[in-house]
């Protein structure tokens, strides 16, 4: 059924030099470790490839989704009929140039704090502590501890017709865990203006940040972040909610409600599925809607399964949600 298709994906890989692989699944990709086979995953390592390649599939109506370190993906446990575009080789090397920072979309995103709080700039060292690519962080507008990316983002670099190209951070709307980027937008780099401090300072706040976080969210475990937004008008945040309904500790199959934050969902074991997770998450909605008369909405973004999905259709891969 998908000879054709699969014909052209090699050729377009081999042609490009980018590196095709068949046989992954989710659970190997994403930090959750959950979720199905996938039928391909490329992985280009520089930003032109990266225009080049999508440019190449759009012209031959494949289905391709961006992926970075997959920190905030919850893939649903079929078989995903469409190529994952994995950005975190994508690494490049970073350019400080007086305030300006110029890095790819692949870089880690803690890795990157670290580099910029060491040459003595300020501006998200609140932000150590989120895994994840520079990418992933720019799509959401990652934020923690005061600071948020789209905040010292001056320039944005995206693929268009097979090149790169540059837009304005001022012309993006940088929400709560939501930007105005659209679907099939793919994120090659950024350019991002920071402020001169004392590296001693940016650290302990770095530091401090990292402590917090500590003592208050899981590590070591198999998550995604925060599951579900916090609510515009409540002034309880969704972990407190459903801390108070009494629901840490519950469980689903492989899914359980973190002891440490009510508003991360954890998973165990070899085999963990999508769908415990899924689950568990929907039963936490109905309850909050039930008993607080409020619907949450999902920060972790569900991918399911979508036969042979085109990047003009993408707008199901869940981030409206
Ligand atoms: C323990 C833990 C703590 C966390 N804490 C926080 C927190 O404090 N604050 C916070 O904001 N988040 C937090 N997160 C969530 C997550 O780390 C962030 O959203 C992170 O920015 C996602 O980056 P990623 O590379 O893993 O993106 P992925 O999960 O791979 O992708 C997320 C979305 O971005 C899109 N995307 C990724 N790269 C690109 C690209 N180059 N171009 C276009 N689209 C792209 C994907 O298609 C997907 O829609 C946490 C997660 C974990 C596991």
């Amino acid at each position: 059924m998908f000879e054709e298709r699969d014909k052209a994906i090699e050729e377009i890989a081999t042609r490009l030099g980018v590196r095709a692989e068949r046989g992954k699944r989710f659970a190997e990709l994403t930090s959750l470790r959950v979720g199905g086979a996938i039928d391909w995953v490329i992985a280009p390592e520089t930003e032109e490839q990266a225009a080049a390649i999508v440019y190449e599939l759009d012209q031959a109506g494949i289905g391709w989704r961006p992926l970075g370190s997959g920190s905030n993906v919850l893939a649903d446990d079929s078989d995903h009929h469409y190529v994952v575009l994995n950005l975190s080789n994508m690494k490049g090397a970073v350019h400080i140039d007086g305030e300006h920072v110029s890095v790819s979309a692949g870089y880690s995103l803690p890795r990157l704090c670290i580099d910029v709080a060491r040459g003595g700039l300020s501006g998200i060292e609140g932000l150590g502590g989120i895994p994840g690519t520079v990418g992933g962080a720019l799509w959401m507008n990652a934020g923690a501890y005061g600071h948020e990316i789209g905040t010292v983002t001056e320039k944005v670099r995206v693929a268009r017709d097979g090149k790169v190209v540059e837009v304005l951070g001022e012309s993006i709307q940088w929400n709560y865990r939501h930007t105005s980027f659209r679907e099939g937008e793919l994120l090659l780099g950024a350019t991002l203006r920071l402020t001169p401090d004392d590296p001693e300072h940016i650290k302990a706040r770095m530091d401090e940040a990292k402590s917090k976080r500590l003592a208050t969210q899981p590590h070591g475990s198999r998550s995604a972040g925060c599951f579900f937004k916090n609510p515009p008008a409540s002034t309880v945040g969704t972990g407190k909610m459903i801390d108070e309904m009494g629901m840490k500790g519950q469980r689903r199959g492989s899914a359980v409600v973190s002891p440490v934050h009510a508003n991360f969902i954890v998973t165990e074991g070899e085999n963990a599925r999508a769908e415990d997770a899924l689950a568990l998450a929907e039963e936490i909605r109905e309850r909050v809607r039930r008993e607080q008369g409020i619907e949450l909405e999902y920060e972790v973004e569900l991918w399911r399964a979508e036969p042979q999905m085109n990047a003009d259709n993408a707008d199901q891969t869940g981030k409206e949600e």
